[in-house]
């Protein structure tokens, strides 16, 4: 099985995905746990090529092409085998992120995602995608302080606004896929809602 996490900035996935996992290894379930852009060596390089900064501005179309070059390598590398071997795999950020930060966010056009997606993952899609979810204005006030903001960080409060949307009209449109938990609320009660509805949908 292909889980994925997904949100905004400061939603608390770094926390979350650890105790996910923590929740599946309590039900025998051993996960291989990855993150995009990332989760090769090479497409780790390309995840600092986008998140630094650079000296000319960073076009929308480069962006876009190289979180799919990342992903192409991540999933050649370590997805595709991983799931092929019967292990579950647990992303933090996959295509969705995509769909919310370069195209909602960035306003790239959708039928090119796709057809990139199309192009890269073929027929896999994640199986199922919690959608830690809060006001952008409280998310980017909670990563504030966690040290030196990346390229994205330093975007307006608006465009995390369209991300938000983004992420939202995704959950819309494939309701059986995604749990939507609202992040705004302290941890505790963040996780009890994770926990208990991600054991509901896997019939764990
Ligand atoms: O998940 P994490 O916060 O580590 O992601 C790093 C950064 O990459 C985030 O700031 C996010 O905004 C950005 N990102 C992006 N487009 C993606 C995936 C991540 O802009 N498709």
């Amino acid at each position: 099985r292909f889980l994925t996490l997904e949100g905004g900035e400061g939603v608390g996935k770094s926390t979350n995905i650890q105790f996910i996992t923590q929740l599946l290894k309590k039900q025998g379930i051993d996960c291989l746990v990855t993150r995009e852009p990332g989760g090769t060596e090479l497409a780790e390089k390309i995840r600092e090529l986008l998140l630094s900064d650079h000296s000319e501005p960073v076009g929308e179309l480069t962006e876009l092409l190289l979180v799919f070059a990342a992903r192409a390598q991540h999933l050649q590398q370590k997805i595709k085998p991983a799931l092929a071997a019967g292990k579950w795999v647990l992303c933090d950020r996959f295509t969705d992120a995509t769909f919310a930060y370069q195209g909602a966010g960035r306003g790239l056009n959708r039928d090119v995602i796709a057809a990139l997606e199309a192009l890269v993952q073929g027929e896999l899609r994640p199986d199922l995608t919690v959608l830690l979810d809060i006001d952008p204005a409280i998310g980017l006030a909670r990563a504030g302080q966690c040290g030196t903001p990346d390229r994205f960080e330093k975007e307006k409060l608006t465009f995390f606004e369209r991300v938000r949307k983004g992420y939202q009209e995704r959950a819309d449109a494939e309701p059986g896929r995604f749990l939507v938990i609202d992040a705004s609320a302290p941890l505790s009660e963040v996780q009890e809602e994770i926990e208990r509805r991600l054991l509901l949908s896997l019939n764990l």
